[in-house]
């Protein structure tokens, strides 16, 4: 039977996993992207296992959990970029949302000694810490391997990909409305400033912390200091009083940072939308599945989503003949 054609939109982490999972099911699959991994949101992610607003989903649970073990499998290889690491998630309210443990079975409470002041409660747990500068390469390439081809250029409207796809996947981020006449997309922008690595290794998401988001990301190298949250800034450049106060939070948080020096800096806007679109998506000229939306969790839900795409791929194949 002659393999079917899909054409990936997008080569961020969710384009180039959806293209991975597809490759490895036996479809043709060909991504077409105007931006590299290098230069998309996914490369600006912290980027630690985490489902920071990604919104609500009947599926999130299974998306976290495929996520996590795949993501575990890649950390027992050091050439993929990923590490499991223990870290904190420190909660400053009563009734934070811990429905994301399920899928760590060794989470558990945080002892006071391992909170921050002003800290009500918190978790430690072992999750991945995905350096994207090493991951995002080493995805693509395996893409490569397994046959996907890559075509950079912009996309205008999906029923220009008709003649040449038998099906279409649209992983555009958040330029994925454009293309599906969806205007439910909204930027949530980030920065960041990575500094660096003083010998630390754990990763402390502080998301109630009084003066904003606040996280500190352990990579091998460097560490990965943030951060804003600002839902419809579409301001790309970086903000050095935003900077400023980053470094002066991060540090109080983990001493060992202070004064470390500044190894680079990044903006990035975040597809934010109220839940993620994974679905058939009908009208078009070729039939189209939809994978965006994905928030501040686009890395950590990546591979639980590539397979739902691939699963539901493989459903609409199914009495196709
Ligand atoms: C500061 C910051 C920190 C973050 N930290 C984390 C974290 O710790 N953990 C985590 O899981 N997530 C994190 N995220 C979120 C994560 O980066 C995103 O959810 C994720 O990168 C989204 O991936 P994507 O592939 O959907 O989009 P993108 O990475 O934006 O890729 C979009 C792709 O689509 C292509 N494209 C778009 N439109 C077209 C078109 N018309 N034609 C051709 N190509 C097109 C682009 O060229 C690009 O290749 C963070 C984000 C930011 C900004």
């Amino acid at each position: 039977m002659t393999p079917r054609r899909v054409t990936v939109v997008g080569a961020g982490v969710i384009g180039l996993s959806v293209a991975h999972e597809l490759a490895r099911a036996g479809d043709r699959v060909t991504v077409v992207a105007d931006r590299t991994a290098a230069d998309s949101v996914s490369a600006v992610a912290a980027a630690v296992w985490f489902p920071y607003r990604a919104g609500a989903s009947p599926s999130m649970p299974r998306w976290l959990a495929r996520s996590l073990i795949r993501f575990a499998e890649l950390a027992e290889d050091p050439g993929t970029g990923v590490d499991l690491r223990e870290g904190t998630v420190v909660e400053r309210a009563p009734g934070a949302d811990r429905s994301w443990t399920a899928a760590v079975p060794a989470a558990r409470e945080a002892l006071p000694a391992e909170l921050p002041p002003g800290a009500l409660s918190g978790v430690r747990a072992t999750v991945p810490v995905i350096t994207g500068s090493q991951y995002l390469p080493w995805l693509a390439a395996r893409c490569a391997a397994l046959g996907v081809g890559f075509s950079p250029r912009t996309v205008p409207a999906v029923d220009e990909l008709a003649g040449s796809a038998d099906l279409v996947v649209v992983a555009a981020g958040l330029r994925s409305g454009e293309l599906l006449d969806d205007d439910s997309l909204f930027p949530v922008r980030g920065q960041v400033v990575r500094v660096a690595n003083p010998g630390i290794t754990d990763w402390l998401t502080d998301d109630e912390h009084p003066e904003g988001l606040t996280y500190v990301v352990a990579r091998r190298a460097d560490v990965v200091c943030g951060g804003v949250a600002e839902v419809g800034s579409w301001e790309l450049a970086v903000d050095p009083a935003v900077e400023a106060s980053i470094l002066a939070r991060t540090a109080a948080l983990v001493p060992a940072l202070a004064g470390q020096p500044v190894l680079s800096r990044a903006v990035g806007l975040r597809p934010g939308r109220e839940s993620i679109r994974l679905e058939h998506v009908p009208g078009d000229a070729v039939p189209v599945i939809a994978c965006y939306g994905h928030g501040g969790a686009g890395v950590t839900l990546s591979w639980g989503c590539a397979e739902a795409v691939a699963d539901l791929a493989g459903a609409g194949l199914a009495g196709a003949g």
